[in-house]
Parts: C-alpha cells; sequence; structure tokens
C-alpha cells in the first residue's frame, strides 16, 4: 500500500523543498512513537518532548511531513462553525462545548506561533458564512441568536455590503464573524516541522503497515525497517480506519480544492480591489471560497467518497472544471485559464462531528477527526494527547472530555451507501452554492 499525493498544492509549492529528508531502512526501539506528522502529530511531538526530554521520540510518516491535509486545507482557523448540526437552541450546550474547543486551539495556534516568531500570513479578519439564497437569512438569523448567547461578535450583511467587501455580486446574505483567522496553512505546518525538537527523529516516506502489541511492547512494521515503541500515539486522521483505529466510528472524505494565479492589477481592479477575505457556505456542501493576501483566489466546492490513497490527473481535471465553474460563477470577468492548480486533501468524519481523543488500550493513544476545523483542534488534541498519555492532567483535558463522544457507524456496505446518499442530497440542496 502507498500513499501517493499529488505534487500540485499551491501552499506546498509556495514554499522551498525541503532537504535532509530520512527514511527509515533499520530496525529501531523508542520509549515514543507517533504515526503521522501532521499538525497533530508534530505538536504531540513537541508536547512529549517538553514532557519527557530524556526519552527517546520517533515520528513516521508515510509521504513528506505536513504535506497530507494539514497543508492541503484551505487556512481558516475557525471560532465558531454552521454546518455540524448544532445551531438550535436546544442544542445550544452542545454547540457551546465545540466552541470552547475551538477557542482553545486557536489559544495553542496563537503560542506556538508566538514563541517561535512563526510568519504564516496571520490575519484576524474575521470569515463570512455567505449564501446567494436570500431564503437563507433564517438560517442566519437563527445561528446569529446561537452566537449572541454565547456572546460571539457578529453582523449580519446584504447584498451591496457584501459586493464592496468581496468582489462579487453572487452572495446575497451573509453573517460575518468577528473571530477567527485566515492564515497560510503550508507555512504554518512547515514552522511546526522546522522548529521540531532535536531529541525528535523524524523519518519521512515510510508508510506503517501494520501494527501489534504483544505483552507491552508495540510492534510496527514499515517498507523497510521496524519500530518497537513502549508507547504509540496515531495521529494518522483520514487513514485512522485504514490502520483498524476506530473503524466503527470515523471514515475518510476527499476534498479537492483550487488556486488561482494572483490576479493581475486590472483584474484586481475589476472586483474593486477588495482586502483579503473568507467565505463559507451556509449549505453544507457549497464552496468555501477565499480571497488571499496576494491576490489568488481559493475555491474548494467537492467532497466525497473516494479512494483516500490517490486521486489520478484526470480525476482531478474533472475536479477543477467544477471548481472553474464555481469561480466564473462569482467573478465573470475573470480569464477562463485563472485556475493555477487543483490538488486533493483527506479529512476524516464521524457521524456525529465530534472528535477522537482517547486512550484505545494501554500504552496506545489516538487522536484526530476535525472535519474543517483541524489546524487549531488538531494542534491542540496533539499537544493535549501528549499530555495524556505522560498521564498529566491539564483543564484543557477536562474541557476535551466533555464533548459529546463520536457515535457508532454502521459497517459496510451500508455506511458508503448512507454517506453517498447523504452527500448526494446535500450537494442538490447546495446546487447554486457550487
Ligand atoms: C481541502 C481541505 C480544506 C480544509 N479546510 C480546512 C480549514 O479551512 N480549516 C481547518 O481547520 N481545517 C481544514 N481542513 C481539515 C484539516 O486540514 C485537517 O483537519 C488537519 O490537517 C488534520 O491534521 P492531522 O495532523 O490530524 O492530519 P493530517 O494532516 O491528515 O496528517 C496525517 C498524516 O498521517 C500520515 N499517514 C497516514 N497513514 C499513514 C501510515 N499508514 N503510515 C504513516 N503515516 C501515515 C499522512 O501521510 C499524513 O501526513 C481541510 C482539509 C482539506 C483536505
Amino acid at each position: 500500500m502507498k500513499l501517493e499525493n499529488d505534487k500540485n498544492c499551491s501552499w506546498i509549492n509556495d514554499l522551498n523543498p525541503r532537504t535532509n529528508i530520512k527514511v527509515l531502512n533499520t530496525n529501531e526501539d523508542c520509549d515514543w512513537l507517533i504515526i503521522g506528522a501532521g499538525f497533530t502529530g508534530l505538536s504531540a511531538a513537541r508536547k512529549l518532548n517538553q514532557l519527557n526530554p530524556s526519552q527517546k521520540i520517533i515520528l513516521v510518516d508515510a509521504q513528506l511531513a505536513g504535506e497530507g491535509a494539514s497543508s492541503r486545507n484551505s487556512g481558516y482557523l475557525v471560532d465558531t462553525t454552521l454546518n455540524d448540526g448544532f445551531t438550535s437552541n436546544k442544542e445550544l450546550e452542545n454547540y457551546k462545548k465545540k466552541a470552547d474547543i475551538y477557542k482553545l486551539g486557536i489559544e495553542s495556534v496563537k503560542r506556538f506561533i508566538k514563541e517561535h516568531q512563526v510568519d504564516c500570513d496571520w490575519n484576524e479578519c474575521g470569515k463570512y458564512f455567505a449564501s446567494s439564497k436570500t431564503e437563507d437569512r433564517r438560517i442566519l438569523e437563527n445561528f446569529s441568536e446561537t452566537l449572541l448567547k454565547l456572546g460571539f461578535e457578529h453582523n449580519i450583511l446584504t447584498n451591496n455590503d457584501l459586493k464592496s467587501k468581496l468582489g462579487t455580486n453572487f452572495y446575497n446574505i451573509a453573517l460575518h464573524t468577528k473571530g477567527g483567522i485566515l492564515l497560510h496553512p503550508g507555512k504554518l505546518v512547515r514552522a511546526m516541522i522546522d522548529t521540531l525538537p532535536e531529541n525528535v527523529n523524524l523519518y519521512e516516506n515510510s508508510f506503517l503497515i501494520d501494527w501489534k502489541k504483544t505483552n507491552d511492547i508495540i510492534n510496527c512494521n514499515f517498507k523497510n525497517g521496524t519500530i518497537k515503541t513502549k508507547k504509540i500515539i496515531f495521529a494518522t486522521n483520514g487513514f485512522l480506519k485504514s490502520l483498524g483505529i476506530k473503524k466503527h466510528y470515523n471514515f475518510p472524505i476527499t476534498l479537492t480544492a483550487s488556486m488561482t494565479r494572483p490576479l493581475n492589477d486590472r483584474e484586481f481592479k475589476s472586483l474593486g480591489q477588495p482586502k483579503e477575505w473568507g467565505v463559507l457556505p451556509v449549505r453544507p456542501m457549497g464552496a468555501t471560497i477565499r480571497m488571499t493576501k496576494d491576490r489568488r483566489i481559493l475555491i474548494r466546492n467537492t467532497a466525497e467518497v473516494y479512494n483516500p490513497y490517490k486521486m489520478s490527473k484526470s480525476e482531478l481535471e474533472k475536479r477543477s472544471i467544477q471548481q472553474k465553474k464555481g469561480i466564473k460563477k462569482r467573478f465573470p470577468q475573470l480569464p477562463d485559464d485563472i485556475i493555477q492548480s487543483t490538488w486533493s486533501g483527506i479529512v476524516s468524519r464521524t457521524r456525529n462531528s465530534s472528535q477522537i481523543f482517547e486512550k484505545l488500550d494501554n500504552n496506545i493513544f489516538v487522536a484526530g477527526c476535525y472535519n474543517g476545523s483541524g489546524i487549531g483542534v488538531g494542534t491542540l488534541f496533539g499537544e493535549q494527547i501528549a499530555i495524556r498519555a505522560s498521564d498529566e492532567h491539564t483543564k484543557e483535558i477536562e474541557i476535551i472530555e466533555a464533548r459529546n463522544k463520536p457515535t457508532w457507524l454502521p459497517p459496510q456496505p451500508f455506511l458508503d451507501f448512507g454517506v453517498k446518499a447523504r452527500l448526494i442530497y446535500e450537494r442538490i440542496r447546495a446546487r447554486s452554492e457550487i
């Protein structure tokens, strides 16, 4: 089995290629092994080293560190979300629990950035939940009540305001939340790699094939080597299920995104020269669309059940056409060939959109499943699962443990059938917003 990502992600290609990549081709022993080097695994490694500086820590990834979903996302560090089913008043208590976790996630990322003086195009400009459908005002007004009760600053905007802020008259109604940050995910995750403590041994392009616990030792087999470890943390997010972890509680979903080249002066003027902004859809399958600091437009408007290990060039091309249409609908004046790159990435979902944070067995831990909030929550959960695995306790762990736990999923083929049917239904509901 091999994980083969496309090489197209603009966030990754903005950065200098890394050197000194070590592949595992020996047999190793360690105190701690972390599988998966995205926001979760990198944060876990950093924290483990602080707590256990004299112990041997190994971090392994099947591809280059950070080049999974952690680089391939839309770059919203969220304080609130709309599309996770918790917007009715009845669910206020649950919504608050989620928002408390998002807040801790933002604080974790902020602490990291401050400590290491990271430049990741951090912009505290908030975000819009926007729709072209005026009837979606009702959804936004309900959401506004929830936000009001929880003290989140926000306001509702209509067509003309939106046109001047976003440079398109596609949207008719939106709710802007003041909290929430836009950033360059590639730069953030690269900073986490560059600042890994020396005591963390990072192996890349090294795929974990299988693992087994015998007595108190966990034996892990990779293509060209093995690792025996006393404790293990699984941080493989969309690939938890394929490693047999919590397999009745999570499943992978493939997303694709496209980014344009930077708009030239004339094109940018035709949009009214808006400041950087980010829009999330009001309806779950609508498009996420963002104007970056350097005038590029990012769009993500697909989510599907697909082989998580690889998407072919021709399949990516098909999604790119969808994304071209999405851009054209909003910015008809821009040329047809403006998309520079299209890439795919894998997220992990649970039935009730809750996250996984657990001790699976003695010395075996897992954190993952953040849907569209893994920048902050992944960073937080990585740190906190390392603390929990080191037998320590924090107020953050208490808040995480108080969340609703993921609920059981039906077995295959019912699961795939159910998920596909739901995605088709949501896509039809959101067809004008794609
Ligand atoms: C298109 C897209 C848009 C998104 N938008 C946002 C957004 O705006 N805001 C937000 O907060 N989140 C967003 N997300 C989600 C976010 O990117 C993820 O939640 C987050 O990156 C999860 O981090 P992670 O470290 O847990 O997992 P990942 O970054 O997926 O890292 C897991 C790692 O495990 C490795 N791995 C898997 N299997 C094995 C194996 N067998 N052996 C060794 N290594 C293995 C993988 O190679 C990978 O590097 C988006 C995701 C996508 C794809």
